[in-house]
């Protein structure tokens, strides 16, 4: 995993040691001496994560990280401070500034490296949903960046698993002062619990009697339902880093040492909150984007754009197999009627009504799609010329037989439909001639009155 570290001490010396040990593990390392030279570079360059120091003259590490943590560019770059203040209290400013976790002088090679191959790791996987979320300029939702700059991290559903009452009842209680917190006392109810309910964050104990807290985080990250569920550890004073460094790697987010400081849990907790809604409104968002660059927004129907693409694979496999295809194509009669009369709400009902007829009326194999304005295409493979005019009378009555009903005027209005019908005809036919033939028997099914179904002679 190659990636690049921004290093950020006023002291050289300090930024010439953690550059030496990261250049070790192969990291690409960039440096900066002051917070200002940090947030420049920030902004010009890609960081993938910033080591921060906190006393710095001028603009110290607390404002340098607030200031990330604040603009949309940067926001989601995680940021450690490293520091020699140790107070718990300096631990909850750092955390409160945004950081993502707060590493005390003097750094652990080990924990060090384990804690930004964890943060990378994570890194990554928001790094890819932000590249595949559209922006919400492009489609038209919430930008998930300045939500997460807005979000307090607060109000989250958690789920504490620790088995001795003394500790989880204080604990809960803390957490319940912003959260929702479900407890969890025994460990081998807690995948059960874990995966029946819908939580921002899962705090469990490492000090379980009779049960390794490791395991349970190692098959809560297995699972579908808890894999993308952050897991915050409470971890015992004399835990060692080994099995500190292996969870990390297992995939715990972030550790609270006992005897827990509750500000530093709490700000702790928020921050894994405010991650976990962050990539689930950029997971939404590329759901989204997904459906919408394939389906039609008024009628849920593939849009023409999955249908052009679509049908050559269709007619190829079709073509290939030495299987029959048939197109139809619908349009609804006199429609600006429908309009001109009713208003344009009226048609938009007419054509979602229709579509949900359409929709019920086709197998699962077939390809419904909305053409545009009131034409439709439907592609049928494995269905030949004859059977496509069956299938197509039977929708041309279904549209026809119970008439269509208006919202907003409180009444129904009659519609009925032409279609045309082609099929794949020849080996080379492609699916423009066959959609052309299928328009032009629409064209004769429209000019002998409408209401009827015309197959190609082709
Ligand atoms: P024909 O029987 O020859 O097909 O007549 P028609 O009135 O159905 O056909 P024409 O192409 O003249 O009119 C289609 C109308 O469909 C015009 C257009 O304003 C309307 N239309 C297209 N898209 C939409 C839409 O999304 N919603 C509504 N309400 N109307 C639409
Ligand atoms: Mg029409
Ligand atoms: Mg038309």
């Amino acid at each position: 995993m190659t990636a690049r570290i921004l290093v950020v001490d006023d002291v050289l010396a300090n930024v010439k040691l953690l550059e030496a040990r990261l250049s070790a593990e192969y990291f690409d390392v960039l440096t900066a001496l002051s917070g200002a030279e940090a947030l420049a570079i920030c902004e010009r360059a890609h960081c993938d994560i910033v080591l921060l120091d906190v006393m710095m003259p001028g603009t110290d590490g607390f404002e340098v990280c607030r200031r990330l943590k604040s603009n949309p560019a940067t926001h989601h770059i995680p940021v450690v401070m490293v520091t020699a203040l140790d107070q718990p209290s300096d631990r909850v400013r750092g955390l409160e500034a945004g950081a993502d976790d707060f590493l005390t002088k003097p750094v652990s090679d080990v924990v060090l490296v384990a804690r930004v191959r964890s943060l990378l790791r994570l890194k990554m996987m928001t790094d890819e949903l932000r590249m595949r979320a559209l922006t919400s300029k492009e489609i038209g939702i919430e930008n998930p960046a300045l939500e997460a700059i807005a979000d307090t991290g607060r109000d989250g559903h958690i789920l504490l698993i620790d088995d001795r009452k003394a500790s989880y009842e204080r604990i809960a209680q803390t957490l319940a002062s912003e959260h929702t917190v479900d407890v969890e006392p025994d460990p081998g109810e807690a995948l059960f619990h874990a995966t029946e309910g819908h939580y921002d964050l899962i705090a469990i104990s490492l000090g379980l009697a009779g049960h390794d807290g490791l395991r349970i985080c190692s098959q809560l990250r297995s699972l579908d339902r808890t894999r993308n569920v952050p897991i915050l550890a409470l971890a015992e004073p004399e835990e060692n880093s080994v099995r500190l460094t292996r969870g990390l790697e297992i995939g715990v987010n972030d550790y609270v040492f006992r005897p827990v400081d509750k500000n530093e849990l709490l700000a702790r907790a928020r921050t894994q909150v405010r991650k976990k809604r962050y990539t689930e409104r950029l997971r939404d968002n590329v759901q989204l984007s997904i459906e919408m660059a394939i389906t039609d927004p008024l009628t849920g129907l593939h849009n023409r754009r999955y249908m052009e693409s679509h049908l050559t694979t269709l007619v190829d496999q079709a073509a290939a197999r030495g299987k029959p295809l048939a197109i139809l194509v619908l349009d609804i009669d006199y429609f600006k009627a429908i309009n001109d009369t009713y208003g344009h709400d009226a048609g938009d009902d007419v054509l979602r009504e229709f579509a949900m007829r359409l929709r019920k009326s086709i197998r699962g194999i077939d390809l419904a799609c909305r053409h545009g304005g009131e034409e439709f295409v439907i592609v049928m493979p494995d269905t030949d010329l004859a059977v496509a005019a069956k299938v197509a009378e039977r929708l041309r009555r279904r549209i026809g037989s119970e008439p269509f009903l208006i919202h907003d005027a409180g009444r129904s209005v009659e519609v009925t439909i032409s279609i045309g019908i082609a099929g794949l005809a020849a080996l080379d036919d492609t699916p423009a001639k066959i959609l052309k033939r299928a328009d032009e028997a629409l064209y004769r099914a429209k000019r002998d009155g409408r209401n009827r179904v015309v197959a190609d002679a082709a």
